[in-house]
C-alpha cells in the first residue's frame, strides 16, 4: 500500500468508529506519528492534506520540520514522547501540542519556557493508567492535584493522555481515562495507537496517535 492509501483507510476507519458511537468525525484529530520517518515518507501525507503530525524527539523535529513547515504552514506538530526538562524551551518553540506532561519539574520548566518565548502550546497530562512501575505518567490518584499545579503554572491543559499496558485489552483503560477527564472538567483525550485507535474513538478519543498503520514499520 502507498502511504496515501493507508491514510485513506485509517481516516475511513476513524469515521466508521465515530459514526457507530454517534460522535462527530470532526471531533477526532488524527495525529500521524512520523517519528523516525524521513521527509520523503511524510510528503505524500502532506500532499494528501494531513495536517497533524507526532514526533517524539526534539532534535529530530528541529532537523526535519522547519523546511516542511515553510511549504505547509498549517502543519500542527505534536510532541508525543517523553520530554526532558532541559529541552522545554526547544519544545515550546517547535510544538503546538505537548502530549506527555507527567511530572512537576516538567510543569515548572514548561511554565518558564512559555514566559521566555511567548508561546503557549496546549498540553496533555500523561496518566499512568495501568499503574505500571516502569511507565511515565501521573498516578491516577494524583490527577486532580497535578492538574491544579499545572493550571496555577499557567499551562494550557487540553486534556489527558495515556498508553495502556502492553498485551492487555485497551478498552477498560480508555474508559478510565475518559472518566478521569470528565471528573476533572477536561474534554481532550489523547488515546489510541495503530493497534487500538478504533476502540479509542468509540470510547471518546479526541486525538489518536497513529504511526505504523500509516507509515509501515519503523527502523527504531
Ligand atoms: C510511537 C508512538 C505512537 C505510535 O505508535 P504506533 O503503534 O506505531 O501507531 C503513539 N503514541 C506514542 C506516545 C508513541 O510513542
Amino acid at each position: 500500500m502507498t502511504d496515501a492509501s493507508r491514510l485513506d483507510s485509517v481516516v475511513n476507519a476513524i469515521a466508521r468508529s465515530a459514526t457507530i458511537a454517534s460522535r462527530q468525525v470532526t471531533d477526532v484529530t488524527l495525529i500521524a506519528v512520523s517519528k523516525t520517518q524521513p521527509a520523503e515518507a511524510i510528503l505524500p501525507l502532506l500532499v494528501a492534506g494531513q495536517c497533524d503530525y507526532g514526533e517524539n524527539r526534539v532534535q529530530e523535529t528541529a532537523a526535519k520540520w522547519p523546511l516542511l513547515r515553510e511549504e505547509w504552514p498549517d502543519t500542527v506538530l505534536h510532541l508525543v514522547g517523553a520530554l526532558q526538562s532541559n529541552k522545554a524551551e526547544d519544545a515550546v518553540r517547535l510544538f503546538n501540542v505537548i502530549h506527555a506532561v507527567d511530572r512537576g519539574s516538567l510543569i515548572f520548566a514548561l511554565a518558564r519556557a512559555q514566559d521566555k518565548i511567548g508561546r503557549r502550546p496546549s498540553c496533555f497530562v500523561q496518566v499512568n493508567i495501568g499503574d505500571e512501575p516502569q511507565k511515565a505518567g501521573c498516578a491516577v490518584c494524583d490527577v486532580p492535584a497535578f492538574l491544579t499545579l499545572a493550571r496555577h503554572s499557567e499551562l494550557e491543559i487540553a486534556g489527558l493522555m495515556c498508553i495502556p499496558p502492553v498485551g492487555l485489552e485497551s478498552a477498560p483503560y480508555f474508559a478510565l481515562l475518559a472518566k478521569l477527564a470528565r471528573d476533572n472538567g477536561l474534554s481532550g483525550l489523547s488515546m489510541g495507537m495503530s493497534a487500538d485507535y478504533e476502540t479509542a474513538v468509540s470510547i471518546g478519543a479526541t486525538h489518536v496517535r497513529v504511526g505504523t498503520a500509516l507509515f509501515g514499520g519503523r527502523a527504531t
